[in-house]
C-alpha cells in the first residue's frame, strides 16, 4: 500500500482537541429541545400537556436506545431526555464530541422522522433542533441522585403548569394574571386550587404527566417457546425511591 499522499494543508488537523470521558464513569447524555416553548405554540400542542409530543419524544428516544446497547436505561419529561451509559461503555473510545453529537443527531433525526406517526393532522413546519451534553458522575448514588433531580423537576413543573393552565383556559385568567396568582405559592397550594376551583385532584392526573417516562430494556419470553426477546418498555413510575432500585438492580451492575 502506497504510503497516503499528504497534501500541505494537513497541518490544520494538528489544532484539532479531543475530550475523552473519564473511565469507569456513569456517562449521561441530555438532549433538550431548542425553544420548544416556541416550537410547541407553533405546532398547536395541547397545554399543558401533549401526549402526542410526549409519544413522540419517547419513540425518538427508543430509536437511540436501539441503536446504542451502552444505553442501560433513559429519562424524559418535557422536551428533554437523558441516556445512561454504562460504566465500562468504550464506545468511540469514549470521545466525547462523538457520543455527544450522534446521540443528539439521532434523537433529532427520529424525531423529525416519525413526526407524522403521531401529528397525524399537523403539519412539521420547521426543523426542530437538540443540544446535547454529557455529564459524568462517578458513584452509583450521584446517578441516581441526578434521576432523582430530573424527576422532581417534572413533577414540580407538572404541578405548576396543571395550575397555570387551569387559571387560564378554565378560570379565564391571563397568563400574566396566572403567573401572579402562583407566585410564590407552595406546592400545597396548588393542589388546593386545583381541587377547590377546578374539582381536580392532582393524585389523579396521568402518571405520564407526573412522573415523566423511564425506559428500560427487558427480557420478554416469546409464547410456546424457551427463546426470549429484548424490549425497551416504558415506565411511568417513581425512581427517587430505592424500591425502584431495588426492583430493577441489574440497571447497576451494567
Ligand atoms: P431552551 O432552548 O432554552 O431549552 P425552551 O423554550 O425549549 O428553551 P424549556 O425549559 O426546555 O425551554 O421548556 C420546554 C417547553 O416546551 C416548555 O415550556 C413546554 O411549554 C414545552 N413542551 C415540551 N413538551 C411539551 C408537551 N408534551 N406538551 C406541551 N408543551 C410541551
Ligand atoms: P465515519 O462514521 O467514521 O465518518 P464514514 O463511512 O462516514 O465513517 P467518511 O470518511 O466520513 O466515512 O466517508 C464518507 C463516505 O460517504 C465516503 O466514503 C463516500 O463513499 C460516502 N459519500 C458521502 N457523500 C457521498 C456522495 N455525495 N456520493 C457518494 N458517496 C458519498
Ligand atoms: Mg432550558
Ligand atoms: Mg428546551
Ligand atoms: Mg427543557
Ligand atoms: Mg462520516
Amino acid at each position: 500500500i502506497p504510503k497516503m499522499a499528504k497534501s500541505k494543508f494537513e497541518y490544520v488537523r494538528e489544532f484539532e482537541s479531543e475530550e475523552t470521558l473519564l473511565p469507569n464513569c456513569w456517562i449521561v447524555v441530555r438532549i433538550d429541545g431548542k425553544a420548544f416553548h416556541k416550537f410547541s405554540a407553533k405546532h398547536n400542542f395541547a397545554k399543558p400537556n401533549d401526549l402526542r409530543a410526549i409519544s413522540l419524544m419517547n419513540k425518538a428516544a427508543t430509536c437511540v436506545m436501539q441503536d446504542y446497547k451502552d444505553i442501560v436505561m433513559a429519562y424524559g419529561q418535557s422536551d428533554e431526555y437523558s441516556f445512561v451509559l454504562r460504566k465500562s461503555c468504550t464506545l468511540h473510545n469514549r470521545r466525547k464530541s462523538k457520543i455527544m453529537t450522534y446521540i443528539s443527531s439521532l434523537f433529532t433525526s427520529s424525531y423529525v422522522y416519525h413526526w407524522h406517526s403521531y401529528f397525524k393532522d399537523q403539519k412539521l413546519k420547521y426543523p426542530p433542533s437538540f443540544d446535547g451534553r454529557i455529564v459524568l458522575y462517578p458513584t452509583d448514588q450521584n446517578l441516581k441522585d441526578y434521576l432523582s433531580w430530573r424527576q422532581a423537576d417534572c413533577h414540580i413543573n407538572n404541578l405548576y403548569n396543571t395550575t397555570f393552565w387551569n387559571l387560564v383556559l378554565t378560570g379565564g385568567l391571563t397568563p400574566a394574571e396566572a403567573e401572579k396568582r402562583l407566585c410564590g405559592t407552595l406546592s400545597s397550594d396548588k393542589n388546593e386550587i386545583l381541587f377547590s376551583e377546578f374539582g381536580i385532584n392532582y393524585n389523579n392526573e396521568l402518571e405520564v404527566y407526573k412522573k415523566g417516562t423511564i425506559l428500560l430494556r427487558k427480557r420478554l419470553k416469546r409464547p410456546n417457546s424457551d427463546k426470549h426477546k429484548i424490549v425497551i418498555l416504558p415506565l411511568h413510575i417513581d425512581l427517587i425511591k430505592e424500591e425502584f432500585w431495588e426492583e430493577n438492580s441489574e440497571l447497576l451492575q451494567m
